[in-house]
This record gives C-alpha cells, sequence and structure tokens, in this order.
C-alpha cells in the first residue's frame, strides 16, 4: 500500500509529496510540530496537541494556516488513507516558501502545511519499558525558546546520536546551572531519595510536554503530589527511580544515567504504575 502524505490541500503518494526549496522550514527551521500518538485509530490528547500546536504558531507569528477543525480533519483523513491502527501523526506549518530573506513574508505568502502517518508497532515501547532505558547526559547547547515545539532539532539529533554511541535510548539536556532540563525528545522525572516525584518547572527552557500535562492529572488522581523543581544529575544518580514522558514513548523507565543504575536496576513501582494508568486518563478522540 502506497503511504499518503497531505502536503498544501493534496494527499499525495509518499515518493510524490514535496515542499518548495525556498520554503522556510528547509532554509532556516522556521516551522513548528506536532507529534500525536495513535491507538486503535485514534488520536490521543488531541485537544492538548492542538492548543499546543496554535501556541507554537502564535509565539512566532505564524498565521494560523485553517481553522482548527479543517486541521483535525486533515489529521484523521491522513490516519484513515495510512490504515494507521497503531502509531504517530505528525503535522507540520512552515511560515511558507517565499525568495530566502530574513524578515518575514508578506501576507500573500500562505503557510505550509504538511501531515504524514506512520504506523509503530506497540511492542517495541512496550518490551523498552520492562527493562527500562539508559540515558546520557549532555550540555543544553539549545536556544531560549524551547517551549516552543520548533523543527530546530539539530541539538536534539546530535544529543541522540551521542546517547546512542554510548549505549543510551534517550539523552537528558543539563543547564549551565548544572541542573536537567528535559530529554532531547521528552520530559524528565525522578522519584528523588526521599520519595518526591520531581520534574523540572514550566518555563523557558523545557517543551510544555503534552504528555507530562496528561501525567499531572494522573498523579492529581492518585492523591501524589508532584514538585516541579530543577533537580541535579546527582541527585538523578542517587534517585529511586526515574522516567521519561513523550506522546510515542507514553511514561517509559529510566535505569541508568550516565552508567549509573538507578535504584535497583529496574523498572521503578511508580512509574511502572503511572505507565499502566496513563492512557485511561488520555483524551482519546475518534477518527
Ligand atoms: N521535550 C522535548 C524536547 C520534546 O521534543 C518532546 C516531544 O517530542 C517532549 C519534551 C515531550 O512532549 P510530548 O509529551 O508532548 O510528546
Amino acid at each position: 500500500m502506497t503511504r499518503i502524505v497531505y502536503v498544501n490541500g493534496r494527499y499525495l503518494p509518499y515518493g510524490e509529496a514535496a515542499v518548495h526549496v525556498e520554503d522556510r522550514g528547509f532554509q532556516f527551521g522556521d516551522a513548528i510540530y506536532e507529534v500525536c500518538e495513535v491507538i486503535g485509530g485514534r488520536l490521543i490528547d488531541e485537544p492538548r496537541h492542538m492548543a499546543r500546536l496554535e501556541r507554537s504558531l502564535n509565539e512566532l507569528q505564524i498565521p494560523q494556516p485553517m481553522a482548527p477543525r479543517a486541521l483535525a480533519h486533515v489529521m484523521r483523513q491522513v490516519i484513515k488513507r495510512n490504515r494507521v491502527r497503531d502509531g504517530l501523526v505528525y503535522l507540520q506549518v512552515s511560515r511558507g516558501a517565499a525568495p530566502r530573506d530574513f524578515y518575514f513574508p508578506g501576507p500573500d505568502v500562505l503557510p505550509t502545511v504538511v501531515c504524514l502517518a506512520r504506523p509503530m508497532s506497540r511492542a517495541v515501547p512496550a518490551a523498552n519499558a520492562l527493562k527500562g532505558i539508559a540515558i546520557k547526559s549532555m550540555p543544553d547547547i539549545r536556544w531560549q525558546r524551547c517551549d516552543i515545539k520548533t523543527v530546530m532539532l539539530l541539538p536534539a539529533c546530535l544529543a541522540k546520536e551521542a546517547a546512542r554511541a554510548d549505549g543510551a535510548k534517550e539523552a537528558w539536556f543539563v543547564d549551565g546551572d548544572g541542573f536537567v532540563t528535559e530529554g532531547a525528545s521528552s520530559n524528565a522525572w525522578i522519584v528523588a531519595e526521599d520519595g518526591t516525584l520531581v520534574t523540572r518547572q514550566l518555563g523557558s527552557a523545557i517543551l510544555p510536554g503534552v504528555t507530562r500535562t496528561t501525567l499531572l492529572d494522573v498523579l492529581h488522581e492518585e492523591g501524589m503530589v508532584p514538585v516541579e523543581r530543577p533537580f541535579r544529575l546527582n541527585e538523578a544518580y542517587a534517585a529511586r527511580e526515574a522516567f521519561i514522558t513523550s506522546a510515542t514513548q507514553t511514561v517509559m523507565p529510566v535505569v541508568r544515567i550516565d552508567g549509573n543504575t538507578v535504584g535497583d536496576g529496574r523498572p521503578g513501582p511508580i512509574a511502572q504504575r503511572l505507565r499502566n494508568k496513563f492512557h485511561q486518563f488520555a483524551a482519546i478522540s475518534g477518527t
């Protein structure tokens, strides 16, 4: 079956789907995106992803490319046309294509919208969650607006590649003061030595992860009170548990950080419980 990709109003075969060579997403990283988990053909936490997309557009003064309902329709079509049951949908909006110039183009230039969907077996993250993953830390060399979900992901690519070379699945970025900001493509959490659940507070240093927000709902329901504050690597090395959150991993236990064993080296009970509960609390929208 040919994969189908949505580009600016058209549903095209994968091999024919393309954007202009002067697209600002390509030349300047002048674009934002969302990744939404799909389970059983249904979207997980769609309203929160769409709200964040709108916020990212507003922060960068990229015009809303179409009404939210139309965008939602596109995502559903792409999922349907690709017959994705379990997987993800990727939606990217750039400021559009115009002769290369740092200044924003005029209002006649319309944003570029690309949407694609990809099947992904749930068995792979499930198997990883049984063992837990390793983390490698590295300096956070990203810009100072990490709260916007832009496609400027080169630091994340470099970090992930370095992590992989070290046998780790994710990188944790560390700011100039020695505090963990977040993962290359996830938010970072620990259960500290004293049992407190800790994750960094929102701000321009981290992405406001949708999974992070939904997990806060789970915690509230569980009667658990997380502390939102920065934590250092030493605290993470000595933690009882650690885990990451993201749309494609949900809650993924961490068992090693920079070669240090976390807890007893097995996924912690809190991370496992939260992982199992997560989808009971996420919003699930039909297609
Ligand atoms: N932080 C960064 C830098 C990310 O790239 C991501 C997801 O890609 C996250 C956090 C987690 O966000 P979400 O839970 O919305 O997937």
